[in-house]
């Protein structure tokens, strides 16, 4: 039943659900609305905490007599009600701001356009290893409100996306870190990439003097980006060239040098778990992350060295008769691809397509016409690649499956070459999402 001052959470899945039960947790009126049929995971979660919901429609009427609205990240905020609840004055937020109003914990907030994963979980693993207590969230794992209802945590490693960004107006980060900006997700910010780059900015609202802005100094757009702007927080660059920034980190011929205020230590670029250049930007951020934090450097090192690599992100899965296959089924972008074609060190037949997001394949061609010897697209509708390559390569083979795929990469292939899937695109037309699709790469890998 309908209450006073009621908190309405849109959208039923892990942040939606982690917002309702913090609301309940505290005695708040909360109620869930979700246009579609909600999960049998959550449904029982709601029940369990007694929490009002509703499914597969929304009693407007009820909605908008709000005190708040909790929104999940998939709800474009050019949908109707959305407009329509911000015009009447409803404030609506995101979970993450939402959740941030009931802890005192400090917070290591990680955004770009790629690499926030992989950062995030190099993060967490550093602070873990040092001993302290502290809780991963955001886009990975349980919702930073699912964890604020249940943990007393001390800090917080959070990875944000720029929809979570846009409905975020109080929170703050102790320590704001921005890997990159890159065009992706155009299509929900009007084709505008000033919009998009506005939105990765707002990581850095309200921060302090006393605060940090970890960055990527070598990213164009962040540079541009930071004339234009009063940046309150202390600047930690990180990048080719950082080597001399204090704080900050940079490359001196094959190390890396992390500085903080008080001290500087080395570590070589071989000694990275992760190994590819974009995960060497991703290492340093989170490393230099941990050193203003204070944390030792034996722990950072150690932690950096032995770090396990995450699934789907340029994933090894074996080598077959010689032919290595590498699954980077996370790569959505172009920008992501290039880092893995500019990784690749072997003659690679690449697996590439999907629902391309209004690609510009231009920027991939110095490399694919360097290191890429066939192409195998795994998609419905394959003509933008065909176009873009064609006589830059041998063949192009168009498949309509993970396995065919494989079998058609594999026969393509010889001994010491390589094939890589990393699609550009994302996965919705032949798999359920980019998990799915690494997956079965895999598992037609192991098939061979
Ligand atoms: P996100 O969470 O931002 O999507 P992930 O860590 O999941 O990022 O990586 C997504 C894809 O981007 C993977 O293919 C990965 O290899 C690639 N990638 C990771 N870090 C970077 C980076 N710093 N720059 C460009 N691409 C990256």
């Amino acid at each position: 039943m309908k209450q006073k001052n009621e908190i309405v959470v849109l959208g039923a899945g892990e942040s939606g659900t982690g917002a309702a039960v913090l609301a309940k947790k505290h005695d708040l009126p909360v109620f869930v609305s979700d246009k579609g049929k909600i999960s049998e995971q959550y449904r029982r979660v709601l029940k369990q905490f007694e929490i009002d919901f509703e499914e597969n429609g929304h009693d407007t009427v009820r909605i908008f007599a709000a005190a708040k609205v909790v929104k999940s990240p998939g709800i474009p905020d050019t949908v109707p009600m959305i407009r329509q609840l911000k015009e009447k004055g409803v404030p609506v937020i995101s979970e993450i701001e939402f959740a941030s109003g009931f802890t005192q914990a400090k917070k290591i907030c990680i955004t770009g356009s790629n690499g926030k994963t992989t950062t995030t979980l190099l993060t967490y693993h550093i602070l873990k290893n040092a001993g302290l207590n502290v809780g991963l969230a955001g886009n990975v794992g349980r919702s930073f409100a699912w964890q604020v209802a249940f943990h007393n945590f001390d800090w917080y490693v959070l990875e944000i996306s720029s929809f979570q960004l846009d409905g975020m107006y109080r929170f703050k980060a102790d320590i704001a870190v921005l890997l990159n900006i890159t065009p992706d997700h155009l299509d929900r910010y009007d084709n505008d990439f000033q919009k998009y780059t506005d939105s990765k900015f707002r990581i850095l609202q309200n921060q302090t003097e006393n605060d940090y802005f970890v960055f990527w100094a070598d990213d164009p757009v962040i540079r541009k980006e930071m004339k234009k702007r009063k940046i309150k927080a202390i600047p930690v660059p990180y990048g080719e060239h950082s080597a001399n920034q204090y704080p900050g980190a940079g490359i001196t011929g094959k190390k890396i040098r992390f500085n903080n205020d008080k001290n500087s230590f080395d570590m070589t670029l071989e000694q990275l778990a992760l190994q590819g250049k974009h995960n060497t930007y991703n290492s340093m951020a989170a490393g230099v992350a941990a050193h203003l934090m204070e944390i030792r450097k034996e722990t950072i090192k150690q932690s950096l060295s032995d770090f396990q690599n995450i699934a789907h992100r340029l994933e090894y899965v074996a080598s077959v008769h010689g032919i290595t296959f590498i699954n980077d089924s996370k790569a959505t972008n172009i920008n992501s691809t290039w880092y893995a074609l500019e990784y690749m060190e072997k003659p690679t037949v690449w697996i590439v397509g999907g629902v391309d997001k209004g690609n510009d394949y231009d920027i991939l061609k110095p490399l694919v016409a360097e290191k890429v010897k066939a192409i195998v697209c795994l998609g419905l509708d394959n003509r933008h690649i065909h176009k873009a390559f064609e006589g830059l390569v041998e063949s192009i083979i168009d498949t309509e499956s993970a396995r065919e795929a494989v079998t058609t990469a594999y026969y393509l292939a010889k001994k010491g070459d390589a094939v890589l899937l990393s699609p550009a695109c994302a996965s919705f037309d032949l798999f359920e999402n980019y998990e799915d699709r690494g997956n079965q790469f895999k598992a037609a890998v192991n098939e061979l």
